[in-house]
């Protein structure tokens, strides 16, 4: 798993923190409430690279914080 804000590598996939800046991993969400709540109001975690939700074409909050960038693929 590699931090997406500072790209440090950890080699374990339970770390919930970013050992080197504090980063919350997986901590990329829709930012649109209406999208959520069709998960019982829980919002629900976009991959760490995306910058729009797959769901309903939102901003995500790693894209709004600037975070992320669209790359090109
Ligand atoms: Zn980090
Ligand atoms: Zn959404």
């Amino acid at each position: 798993m590699r931090c997406i804000k500072c790209g440090y590598v950890t080699e374990n996939e339970l770390d919930t923190y970013c050992q080197n800046c504090g980063h919350e991993f997986n901590s990329n969400y829709c930012t649109n409430e209406h999208c959520f709540q069709r998960n019982n109001g829980e919002p629900i975690p976009c991959n760490e690279d995306a910058c729009y939700c797959p769901d309903c074409g939102s901003e995500t909050v790693y894209f709004r914080e600037g975070l992320i960038t669209p790359k090109k693929y």
